[in-house]
């Protein structure tokens, strides 16, 4: 089964900080030539029945899937479950409390931005939110940009909402090991996300292969929009010394935002195991 040519396991629509509807996502997967597809939004799963539906209507493969925030160490980490039972109790109340505390951390965010002269962050944030139980630091980032404070946003993370810089809240989200388990518990494949982007010493890198390992997780993501050309091969390599399936995903947001569209990344290193050879009973076929 590692026929799936263009696989694109990891992207976001408006159920958290995307900008296209799960229905759009999938028109513009299929049209982009994605054979098969995940839709990964932070934290929710709510978006999985429509994209499925359409999924399948449009001829592409489809896994449930999902992208879980988890603390590690001082970090803020991606775990990308794909392949699930969508309607697993243990993993949805997980997944409830993970979204929790979202609403309360973006009013102290916008605090701190009106302590440096940003008024009506908050608000302004909101008015981008397609779901209210996921005001994420995108949001934010939007209301940033379209009042003119930024020009883009990575200039946002650059200088708001990033440790040390004003609007970032410290946030405690679900611990590393309950998230593989709530995944792989459900049946489905526990995958790092974006290993690159986190930042982790040598030592602390290790750790978290290591015992992201040791709980039940089987991949990475080698080829991702959220990486470096040259770091597909470091993470390539990681995947073979822990012995993880890799994975695929543009970690498409929206039209105007995203560098890298739905199915356009480079294929996987050949001799990796692409994660989808360990989900073919899971996959869901084109109708
Ligand atoms: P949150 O879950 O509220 O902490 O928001 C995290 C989201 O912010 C990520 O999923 C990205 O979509 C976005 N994000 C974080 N850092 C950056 C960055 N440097 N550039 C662009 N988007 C970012
Ligand atoms: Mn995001
Ligand atoms: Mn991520
Ligand atoms: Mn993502």
């Amino acid at each position: 089964m590692t026929s799936y040519l263009n696989a694109d396991l990891h992207c976001h629509s408006t159920v958290s900080d995307g900008t296209l509807s799960p229905h759009a996502l999938a028109v513009r997967a299929r049209q982009q030539g994605v054979d098969l597809w995940a839709l990964t939004d932070h934290d929710e799963t709510g978006g999985l029945p429509q994209a499925q539906a359409t999924a399948q209507s449009q001829g592409m493969a489809f896994l449930s899937g999902v992208e879980i925030s988890v603390s590690f160490a001082h970090e803020t980490i991606h775990i990308v479950g794909l392949g699930f039972d969508i309607h697993d109790s243990t993993l949805t109340q997980g997944l409830a409390h993970t979204r929790g505390g979202r609403d309360q951390r973006a009013q102290d965010m916008a605090q701190q931005l009106a302590q440096v002269g940003i008024a009506g962050a908050y608000e302004g944030a909101l008015r981008y939110v397609g779901n209210p139980a996921l005001v994420s630091r995108t949001h934010f980032a939007r209301f940033l940009v379209d009042s003119g404070v930024c020009h883009d946003t990575s200039e946002v993370f650059r200088r708001y909402l990033t440790e040390g810089k004003p609007g970032f809240v410290p946030h405690r989200w679900a611990g590393l090991g309950e998230a593989v388990r709530w995944i792989t518990q459900a049946g489905g494949v526990a995958v790092i996300a974006h290993p690159a982007r986190y930042r982790l010493t040598p030592n602390e890198e290790f750790a978290l292969f290591s015992e992201f390992k040791a709980h039940g997780g089987q991949a990475v993501e080698v080829v991702t929009g959220s990486h470096a050309v040259h770091e597909y091969a470091t993470y390539a390599d990681m995947a073979r010394e822990f012995g993880l399936a890799a994975s695929r995903g543009s970690d498409f947001h929206a039209p105007d935002e995203s560098s890298t569209d739905l199915g356009t990344l480079p294929p996987l290193p050949a001799d990796l195991v692409p994660v989808w050879d360990l989900l073919r009973h899971r996959v869901q076929a084109p109708v």
